[in-house]
């Protein structure tokens, strides 16, 4: 063997591979119950991959759902299912350091399933940023902006508690966007609902609503006329279908957001073609992945479309993955909601995320930028010291 040969063998050899996934649930409660037009959450259960590399490094990434299988197909304890049976055999031994390559791989091989390969792309990139001592913005293309606005969601299902909940956060300087869930009780009731909070707010508290797809046509026509009266800026997802939503477009003064529709480019797309949506909430999650949230946003600058950064009610892993994706998008002209980890009693970081006058930061260490705190996690995983079973009924 010649010293070329040789030179080539223990480069090979010193590729860093997949060698082990591992999987885990952590329920942790939240602050109060949070009441959508399909369920109400009294919990949330976290789905956590490590990606184990043979060069010893670590990447984690979260898939989390609304409500268990109340939002869409997939749940935390299917994703876990879906990655222990199905993405592993596919993964171990492929190149750690070849995020997209590796993704199309499992993309072959896995069809849907697009919250569980948002969880394991996340653990690659967080493992390959700390490898190469880069942020995950950083391997996205590099980061426009270090800071977020942050919205809130009023969901207590209380007008007068909803109020001095956002006049808490505008107090403490956290929040000054409020979302507010609607759709699950008359649209005479919601819309004075909204009208009381906005008039107690006026202009110190901008609000807006997500209907969660809970009304027909007819229903929308009304409400949506009714909410822009009551000085509601932004409505979200009234109807369900991408056809619906373009009946609705530009016919009241204020502007109409995708949601459920979107579920990655093509159906980003489709939307665009269609002229369904003013703005987009882009999730990571239902994007399929952070590279996909990036082909979605390209999809909206190109067609005109305005973005907002959404959230599927993640912990610190998949929120913090997010923002990595949306500090990299060249326009964000309705700010993020991601709050997720806010919305739990309990903190499974080392050092917590900055949430702070009425922005959150972008961690810039080497990954996603974030420590998980194993003694806690050892305490709140399912079937872990607190013995815990789903909370996310
Ligand atoms: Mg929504």
């Amino acid at each position: 063997m010649n010293t070329t040969s040789i030179s080539i063998v223990s480069t090979a050899a010193a590729l860093p591979l997949v060698e082990r996934l591992e999987t885990l649930l952590i329920d942790l409660p939240t602050i109060r119950p949070h009441k959508l037009s399909m369920t109400t959450m009294n919990g949330q259960t976290l789905m956590l991959v490590k990606i184990h590399c043979s060069d010893g490094i670590v990447g984690i990434g979260e898939g989390t759902t609304i409500g268990g299988l109340a939002y869409g197909g997939e749940s935390p304890e299917s994703m876990k299912l879906a990655i222990d049976t199905y993405f592993t055999p596919v993964m171990v031994g492929q190149d750690a350091t070849r995020v997209q390559a590796l993704m199309a791989r499992l993309g072959k091989m896995v069809k849907e399933n697009r919250f569980a390969k948002s969880a394991v792309e996340t653990a690659l990139l967080d493992a390959h940023g700390k490898r190469l001592g880069l942020p995950v913005s950083e391997l996205l293309g590099g980061r426009r902006r270090d800071r977020l606005p942050v919205a809130w969601t009023l969901a207590s299902g209380d007008t007068a508690k909803d109020i001095v909940e956002a006049e808490h956060m505008l107090s403490i300087r956290r929040h000054k966007v409020f979302k507010l869930k609607i759709g699950a009780r008359s649209i005479r009731e919601d819309v004075a609902h909204v009208a009381a909070i906005k008039h107690a707010l006026g202009d110190r508290g901008a609000v807006r609503v997500d209907v969660n797809m809970a009304w027909s046509e007819t229903e929308a026509v009304y409400g949506m006329a009714a909410l822009a009266d009551a000085g509601c800026e932004l409505i979200e997802q009234p109807v369900a279908s991408a056809a619906g939503l373009a009946h609705l477009m530009r016919r009241f003064p204020a502007a109409l957001m995708a949601d459920e529709s979107l579920h990655g480019p093509e159906s980003a797309f489709e939307i665009a073609r269609v002229h369904g949506a003013d703005v987009f909430a882009i999730k990571v999650e239902q994007s399929g992945g952070l590279f996909n949230a990036l082909r979605v946003a390209a999809i909206a600058d190109a067609a005109g479309i305005e973005l907002y950064g959404g959230t599927m009610l993640e912990g610190a892993f998949g929120t913090v993955a997010s923002a990595h994706a949306f500090s990299t998008f060249a326009n964000l002209q309705w700010g993020t909601e991601l709050f997720g980890p806010l919305l739990l009693t309990e903190e499974i970081l080392v050092t917590p995320l900055d949430y702070s006058d009425f922005e959150l930061t972008v961690p810039d260490g080497p990954g996603l930028g974030i420590t998980l705190d194993e003694d806690r996690v050892r305490f709140f995983q399912r079937d872990g010291l607190r013995k815990t079973v789903s909370i996310a009924k």
